[in-house]
């Protein structure tokens, strides 16, 4: 199968074009390289009814044979991975290394999701009475994902909902839609039909599969903005929905740390992906005992390692924007600064007659900590540094957000680092260390950062429903 050319949709295992399409750029160029399908409402309306019908035989197929099918994808994926990190690349304008993280990543969620079961429990078993609870699939799941990791994320729902018996409908986000169609459409040589469907499309796409009355589950990836929308509309016919949302993540440095040996790991956590990333460190507080220390090994560590370029160059860190809409939100938290006077450590011009969308790094010294950088999710590769010196009152700032997605702290104190870890609000807290993920450890966000978690036996439970089965074993029917 060729993976850089023909991207179609893929409805009830077929190869589905349509008249209208839309363009996909590659973000270093600021060209457009492919044309995606435009889907309407009636293909939407097939892809439903295909996975209806396929569920049906799909929830009875013995778990064996599903957790079978998942690792062939994997092997699939893996055969095929020099294609696809290419069009990551490509369409989402990651380096290299970025598109290696995802996509073997990809491949290893694939192969360890396929070995998770839920158990039944039984919860009585006496003379008088059996009580099972088992979990039953919820049926036919609309996926919903964003930009930033086009294809880990998509799996991280592909996976566990195919596990559980379930029908999906991948719809992927209109910027980077190439990866998702291609891996939906090498999927349907070891699925039946319908099982795994994709369409692509715009916004409106989304809301279609929202307010579909045979969608019985929305898995969402995406803005916390939208998500509230998505969580309206399911409401009409109540959906089940899982929400993985925005975040503000604070990562707390204490006055112990050696700067400049722990710069490169700070450096990571705010811009990898360029910072286009849910969980990237968004507001740093370092301690003001070590803040210029630390301050100035960032800059020195950025100025003498990092190339912001096109990610298919070799020798690039860390490639564009990932589109023009981001860009143009991006450039307007830069203008905020300036028009407010705050000073840059680094960074603070964006060249706006590059070729690509590029963004230098840049770091925002000591905002005010009610500044829009510091309050809101720049998605971007700026990042505000401030200042604390009392340990009460910057777990109080760290927590004052709508966002409680991801946080760390950084220090040689474990005690300190422990305590403060947790009282941290939010779905992952991360100590000395950042970033770290496992299929096998529940992900998701408190407050506004989203609804339910991915990954772990919990992230599986997701697509399922309970259901109890009572038996009384001493009055059968009709008898006394
Ligand atoms: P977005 O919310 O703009 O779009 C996400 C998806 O929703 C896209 O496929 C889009 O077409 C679709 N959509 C848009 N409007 C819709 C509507 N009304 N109904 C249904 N679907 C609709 O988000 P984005 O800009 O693609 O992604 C960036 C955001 O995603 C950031 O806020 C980031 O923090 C968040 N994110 C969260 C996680 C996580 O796991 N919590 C992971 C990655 C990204």
């Amino acid at each position: 199968m060729k993976i850089d050319t023909n991207f179609a949709m893929t409805i009830n295992g077929q190869m589905v074009t349509t008249d209208n399409t839309q363009p996909v750029y590659n973000p270093a160029t600021r060209s457009v390289f492919a044309q995606v399908p435009d889907a309407s409402r009636t293909q939407l309306d097939e892809a439903v009814s295909a996975a209806r019908q396929a569920f049906g035989l799909w929830r009875q197929t013995p778990v064996e044979e599903r957790q079978a099918a998942l690792e062939r994808f994997a092997d699939l994926l893996e055969e095929n991975a020099e294609g696809f990190m290419a069009l990551l690349t490509r369409e989402q304008g990651k380096p290299r290394s970025g598109a290696e993280w995802e996509v073997f990543g990809s491949v290893a969620w694939l192969r360890a999701i396929a070995t998770q079961r839920l158990p039944e429990e039984l919860v009585e078993e006496t003379d008088e009475r059996r009580v099972v609870t088992r979990f039953t699939p919820v049926g036919v799941v609309g996926a919903i994902v964003p930009w930033n990791f086009p294809i880990l994320l998509t799996i991280w729902k592909i996976a566990p909902a195919l596990m559980a018996g379930c029908t999906m409908i991948v719809k992927p986000s209109p910027y980077t839609p190439l990866c998702d169609l291609k891996m939906v459409e090498l999927a349907q040589q070891i699925l039946p039909p319908g099982v795994l469907s994709a369409v692509s499309g715009g916004d409106e796409l989304g809301k279609w599969m929202t307010a579909h009355p045979d969608i019985n589950k929305i898995a969402f990836t995406g803005s916390t903005e939208t998500g509230r929308h998505v969580m309206k509309s399911a409401s009409e016919t109540v959906k089940r929905v899982t929400l993985e949302l925005g975040g503000n993540d604070p990562a707390i440095v204490l006055p112990d740390v050696d700067a400049k040996a722990l710069a490169p790991e700070l450096f990571w956590a705010a811009f990898m992906n360029n910072a286009q990333f849910c969980n990237a460190t968004k507001r740093l507080y370092i301690h003001e005992d070590v803040y210029d220390e630390v301050r100035d090994a960032l800059v020195e560590f950025s100025a003498s390692n990092i190339n912001v370029g096109d990610g298919a160059d070799a020798d690039t860190h860390l490639g564009p924007i990932q589109n023009a809409m981001q860009y143009g939100k991006v450039q307007d938290y830069f203008a905020d600064c300036h028009s407010n006077g705050y000073q840059f450590a680094l960074g603070g011009e964006i060249d706006e007659n590059a070729a690509g969308w590029f963004v230098p790094v840049s770091l925002v010294d000591n905002p005010p900590e009610d500044s829009r950088i510091v309050r809101e999710e720049p998605f971007g590769p700026i990042l505000p540094l401030l200042k604390w010196s009392d340990e009460n009152d910057v777990i109080a700032r760290a927590n004052d957000t709508i966002y409680g997605l991801g946080a760390s702290v950084w220090g040689k104190d474990l005690e300190a680092v422990e305590r403060i870890g947790s009282q941290l609000e939010a779905g992952t807290v991360w100590l000395n260390e950042v970033h770290q993920y496992s299929p096998f450890q529940a992900f998701g966000g408190h407050k506004q950062s989203g609804l339910g978690c991915e990954n772990s036996l919990h992230g599986l439970m997701e697509y399922n429903n309970w259901q109890t089965i009572t038996l009384n074993k001493q009055s059968g029917a009709g008898e006394e």
